[in-house]
């Protein structure tokens, strides 16, 4: 049987977190995109008592693996939606375990994901991030350049990471960790990159930079030097071994499906905000999207609205079944890209087209759609970018390899 309908439970969630996105997010939304690097912590001590105690995981990372179908993901998704509506900078700041957090779920042992994920539940805000993009590196991860060189009981981590969300939270003010991408076989190609969870406050790593961005302004994003920076052998992700395909790497390829979905949804709930503003002055204009009416009757702006509508929706509804197919346990890699390439592109698209449709309504620094145009790029950009996302659904629909189809 196929369901559109959300559970009572996931709608009452969907509701509460509403509240709080509406009455917490919006009346502060503009001071922290102005007050870039300060930090909301009346906001974010308030979602880490939530998160800490409910289904939901902010940051797309499963908080605990169970066994058999669950509605974390789906919860979770619906949250994020919400929150992104609310303000998706703060949202992004919100103290959880986030990517890297979505690193050790996907790649790392039950025993790492307890002795990982449990501080998440307890205790002060914490961070985690996953440091993957370098300076010379970004959408082609095989050509990492961090290297992960083992002495005795002990992993020796050199190399640049730049653009880690939370990067400085979770490195320095928190009691988090960075999950970082590296590689302990530069000969073994993608085979060789394996994942190590580096401590906050672990000697070897700085950061040494926080971005100044267009959008998204209240997230932090930071460079991170990592220099003779030691961890413990058991921090590395998963098997140690360097497998001679690229298994393990898909391995760690994994932690996206949960975090491709996560993306999407909140894409979606900024592209919502940005829809609901449009229909509120159009509405106090005077004028009414008629629905049901003739194609060839319908105004320019309301195909236009339509149009924003119906790719908000399609965005929805592939978000939803990537983030069910978690939650049953499915494969959903190629779902997740699709979700993502979706919603990445309609965010886009929606947000430039309300800032067109409504002019200097739009563009004015008064009201908040001209923060909602710049805070939704980056949906099409982080997690693969749009053009790697149609890469890799066309891989998988035309069962290529990367080799075959890059
Ligand atoms: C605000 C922000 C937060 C971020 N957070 C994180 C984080 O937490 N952790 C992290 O590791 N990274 C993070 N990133 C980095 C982000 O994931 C990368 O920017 C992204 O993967 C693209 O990499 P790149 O910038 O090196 O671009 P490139 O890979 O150099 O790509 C440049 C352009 O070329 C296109 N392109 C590249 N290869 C192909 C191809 N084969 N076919 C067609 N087109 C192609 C891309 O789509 C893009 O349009 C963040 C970035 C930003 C801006």
């Amino acid at each position: 049987m196929i369901d559109f309908e959300l559970s009572p439970e996931i709608e009452r969630t969907r509701q509460m977190i509403h509240m709080a996105a509406e009455n917490a997010m919006r009346p502060i939304a503009r001071e922290y995109d102005e007050r870039e690097h300060e930090k909301p912590w009346d906001f974010l001590n308030m979602m880490w008592n939530v998160s800490r105690s409910s289904a939901v995981s902010f940051g797309g990372g499963d908080k605990e693996k169970k066994a058999g179908p669950s509605t974390r993901f789906m919860t979770t998704t619906v949250a994020i939606e919400e929150l992104s509506w609310g303000d998706a900078g703060l949202y992004l700041a919100i103290p959880n375990a986030g990517l890297g957090g979505a690193a050790v779920a996907a790649a790392g042992t039950p025993e790492q994901r307890q002795r990982f994920l449990a501080r998440f539940t307890e205790g002060e805000p914490k961070w985690a991030a996953m440091a993957i993009t370098e300076p010379g590196c970004g959408s082609d991860s095989a050509a990492i350049t961090a290297t992960a060189v083992r002495d005795g009981d002990n992993w020796v981590l050199n190399g640049e990471k730049i653009f880690v969300t939370s990067g400085l939270m979770a490195a320095e003010k928190s009691d988090g960790f960075v999950v970082v991408w590296a590689t302990v076989d530069k000969s073994a190609g993608r085979a060789g990159i394996k994942a190590f969870v580096v401590e906050k406050g672990t000697p070897g790593m700085t950061v040494t930079k926080v971005e100044h961005k267009h959008g998204i302004r209240a997230s932090d994003t930071a460079t991170i030097v990592f220099e003779d920076c030691r961890v413990p052998f058991d921090n590395i992700l998963g098997s140690p071994e360097v497998p001679k395909t690229t298994e393990g790497f898909k391995g760690v390829m994994a932690t996206f499906d949960a975090t491709r979905p996560a993306v999407a949804a909140s894409a979606i709930g900024i592209g919502r905000a940005a829809l609901e503003f449009v229909r509120e002055a159009l509405d106090k204009a005077g004028i009414k999207i008629r629905y049901g009416v003739a194609p060839k009757k319908l105004t320019t702006l309301e195909r236009d609205f339509m149009d924003m509508e119906a790719n908000l929706q399609a965005a929805r509804l592939l978000t939803w079944r990537a983030s069910w197919m978690m939650d049953e346990g499915l494969r959903n890699s190629l779902e997740a890209s699709m979700s993502k390439a979706k919603a990445g592109l309609a965010v886009t698209k929606v947000t430039q087209k309300a800032v067109e449709l409504l002019g200097p309504l739009g563009y004015s620094r008064k009201y908040l759609l001209e923060k909602w145009m710049r805070d939704g790029k980056i949906n099409d950009i982080f997690e693969g970018t749009q053009q790697i996302n149609m890469l890799i659904i066309a891989r998988r629909i035309l069962d290529y390899s990367s080799k075959e189809l890059s």
